[in-house]
């Protein structure tokens, strides 16, 4: 599919221009109260400069701006979107549940459906509904503490677990695409129980365990996607289990991001990992609220009010969210992968081809269907090698592609996300912005 699809310079020659008016003045009633003008940090534009572009509606493939331009999307609501914007089967799915009432604040049938599509799914024995990753894994460390008796947690440079006070250190996502030090608000205490050790590296986790006891878990994404794409190392996750558990620890394997996305079980289903707890969200809210964690029952058990370890939530497990996660679960069939797999594959080449035309350095950095391009020479393994990146070549990179219709990641530090939604109108709007994009990023790069 998409293989007729090549990068040219027909369509979408003619780019929008650099002021967004309408998302401007939207901007500016925004930063007058809201700190930096948006609820979550990547969204500002920071990173590459220009005004954040305030979205109006989506439609499969497409976004349209307050001033009525469209983009083809590659960011997906940071991945939650593997249909595409407003499917109607997950629009009907929402409606039909709102008219029965958003919220009740007891158990519902919804619930019991969209955890077993998980449990169907997953390694995870139960699960536990919660609105945000945040949520789930800030919960998982406590299980695990709660669990083992005791207190420390070793997480990855450039891992990112949601804003949860001990896992901020050395975060990716915003924290890296801001390039902020660990964040003030952070107590000693937090971030003392935290141990930092680059990704892909057993030896230094093994050195941890070596010198330290009192751990009670290691927490890593399945594939990192917070410092850009980095794929664990062949066995690397595997170790991991098996390090924790010679040591009385557990392993907490964070499928935020790729839960349901690189495969109908996440990144589990590629790569079976004796992980003793999981984390779930973005794709299995079906672009609503909706988290999860799950794991072996024997350690879920000790959750209240089963067991003493305390978690709760007003509106954990809404029915909106329920019925948009499980609506659009239930379409991702095997045909749904394989195809995401597919228009990943067509897209990251036609990117990869436009730069190697420019002759900009860059990398292809992949992990099932999520993918990143780092413009670098370096192999890039973990958080120091994705830093080697060229920041002004991207900046050039992604106005040229946003100017032409195409919306990136507005960050050289997150993965492209694509949806079964990319169709031939989409790709050819892709393939027709990159090779001017790529000459802007090869004339704004640091090595030109
Ligand atoms: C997005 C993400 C989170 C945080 O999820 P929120 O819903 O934004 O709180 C946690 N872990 C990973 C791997 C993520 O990608």
């Amino acid at each position: 599919m998409g293989s007729a699809v090549t990068t040219s310079d027909r369509a979408g020659s003619t780019p929008y221009p650099e002021d967004a008016p309408a998302s401007q003045t939207l901007f500016d009633r925004a930063q007058a109260i809201v700190p930096g003008g948006v609820n979550s940090p990547v969204r500002a534009f920071r990173a590459v400069g220009g005004v954040p572009r305030f979205m109006a509606r989506g439609e499969g493939p497409w976004m349209v701006d307050a001033d009525g331009r469209r983009y083809v999307d590659l960011v997906c609501s940071w991945g939650p979107l593997i249909h595409g914007h407003a499917h109607p089967a997950i629009v009907a799915a929402v409606q039909a549940a709102a008219a029965q009432g958003t919220s009740f604040g007891t158990p519902t049938e919804g619930e019991v459906e969209l955890a077993e599509e998980i449990v169907r799914r997953t390694p995870v024995e139960q699960v536990r509904l919660v609105s945000s990753g945040t949520e789930a894994t800030m919960t998982a460390i406590r299980l695990a503490r709660g669990y083992t008796g005791r207190s420390k947690i070793v997480k990855f440079a450039g891992c990112y677990h949601g804003h949860v006070d001990a896992l901020l250190a050395s975060a990716g996502s915003g924290v890296a695409t801001l390039g902020l030090p660990d964040s003030p608000g952070v107590t000693g205490a937090a971030a003392s129980e935290t141990i930092v050790v680059p990704y892909n590296d057993v030896a230094a986790v093994e050195a941890v365990f070596a010198e330290q006891d009192d751990i009670a878990a290691i927490i890593t994404e399945a594939a990192a996607g917070n410092m850009g794409v980095v794929a664990p190392r062949d066995g690397f996750n595997r170790r991991l289990a098996e390090i924790a558990h010679a040591n009385g620890a557990l392993l907490i394997v964070d499928e935020v991001m790729t839960g349901f996305r690189v495969s109908a079980g996440g990144w589990a289903g590629l790569e079976p990992v004796d992980a003793d707890l999981f984390t779930y969200g973005k794709v299995m809210g079906g672009g609503l609220p909706a988290a999860a964690f799950g794991g072996r029952a024997g350690i879920m058990s000790r959750l209240a009010p089963a067991g003493p370890v305390y978690q709760a939530g007003t509106l954990s497990g809404n029915p909106l969210a329920c019925a948009a996660g499980l609506t659009s679960l239930r379409l991702a069939d095997d045909g749904v992968y394989k195809r995401l797999d597919e228009l990943a594959a067509t897209v990251s080449g036609l990117a990869t081809d436009a730069l190697t035309t420019a002759g900009v350095p860059h990398r292809l950095s992949t992990a099932g269907n999520m993918f990143s391009i780092f413009f670098t020479e370096a192999d890039v393994v973990d958080y120091d090698s994705a830093r080697t990146q060229d920041a002004a070549a991207f900046k050039a990179f992604f106005h040229a592609m946003l100017s032409r219709g195409v919306y990136l990641p507005p960050s050289a530090y997150e993965s492209w996300f694509v949806s079964t939604a990319l169709d031939d109108a989409a790709l050819e709007t892709i393939g027709a912005a990159l090779p001017a994009a790529a000459r802007a990023a090869a004339a704004a790069g640091s090595s030109s």
